[in-house]
């Protein structure tokens, strides 16, 4: 595999190190202690192109490949490890997933916004029983035939962006008998009634990325919004978490090279100090 890097890739990677340092590095410490979502700077990343790097330019995304992504993601997440995860979501979760098993329609109307970074995006597959194991899961989703409706009720967990999301890419079970064959992929409109974020939880790091709890209480969701086809929820979860695994790498590279430069260099102004 030839990993040299493009004229393309050094100008994503260079460009993103400039705003990251510039617009991201000097907040990070104030947004992770106030434990404060980064509204402005997640838009800016939008207007850059970086919440739907690999989405192609017709979906509202920058079309670059997936080592731009992960390049822009190092730098992102060097400068602030939230911005990171908020990006990652968005671009490797939601749009990334949307784009591979949305119908035309949803793409155009769902992926176009949270590829432009117009809209924000969460995934929400996890509830307190089911992590690990999502066929425990008890969220439903019962189809309404004379509406043309799904009625979601349940409590999901660990929901990354949940309390500021438009657009949730939710799991729930449409037949328990089925257990994890029983699992429907749905998305999610914020904004409808019967969804509330819950409880956010108080992380130890990567306090301006919010992780929260979704309630959802009678939520009705026009059929259309269902996500494949009844059942094949897990087979997309499971997929779309595949693909999801190179941008927390990513990410992880990004935190681990923020952290050896800063050891690194209070250890040389340390040594200065000593002569
Ligand atoms: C910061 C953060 C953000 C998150 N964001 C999201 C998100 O955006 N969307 C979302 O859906 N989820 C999210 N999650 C949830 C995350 O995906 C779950 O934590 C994960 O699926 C594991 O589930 P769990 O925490 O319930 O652990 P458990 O399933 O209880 O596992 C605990 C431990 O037991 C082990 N274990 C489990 N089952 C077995 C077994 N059968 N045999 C042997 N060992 C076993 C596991 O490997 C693990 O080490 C987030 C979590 C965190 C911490």
């Amino acid at each position: 595999m030839d990993l040299k890097l493009t004229e393309e890739h050094k100008m994503i990677r260079d460009m993103a190190r400039e705003f990251a340092q510039k617009e991201i590095a000097p907040i990070a410490a104030e947004i992770d202690e106030a434990g404060r979502f980064p509204t402005e700077t997640v838009a800016k990343m939008g207007e850059l192109g970086f919440m739907g790097i690999e989405i192609p330019e017709e979906y509202g995304g920058t079309g670059l490949d997936t080592l731009s992504y992960v390049l822009a993601m190092i730098e992102i997440s060097k400068a602030c490890a939230s911005h990171g995860a908020i990006m990652s979501v968005n671009n490797s979760l939601v749009c990334h997933g949307l784009y591979l098993f949305g119908t035309e329609e949803q793409k155009q109307e769902l992926l176009v916004p949270l590829a432009t970074g117009e809209k924000l995006g969460a995934y929400s597959l996890t509830e307190s029983q089911a992590g690990s194991d999502p066929s425990n899961m008890r969220c439903t989703a019962v189809y309404d035939g004379q509406a043309d409706e799904y009625v979601i009720n349940g409590l999901k967990a660990w929901v990354t962006s949940g309390p500021n999301a438009d657009y949730i890419m939710l799991f729930a079970m449409t037949d328990r008998s089925l257990g994890s064959r029983g699992i429907s992929a749905f998305i999610v409109d914020t904004s409808l009634p019967g969804f509330s974020p819950g409880k956010a939880e108080p992380k130890l790091g990567i306090r301006a990325s919010h992780t929260s709890e979704l309630i959802f209480e009678d939520y009705r969701l026009p059929a259309r919004y269902r996500l494949g086809e009844e059942g094949q929820g897990l087979k997309i979860a499971l997929s779309i978490l595949d693909a999801g695994r190179v941008g927390i790498a990513a990410q992880a590279v990004g935190i681990a090279e923020a952290a050896f430069e800063t050891a690194r260099d209070y250890a040389k102004a340390g040594s200065s100090l000593a002569r």
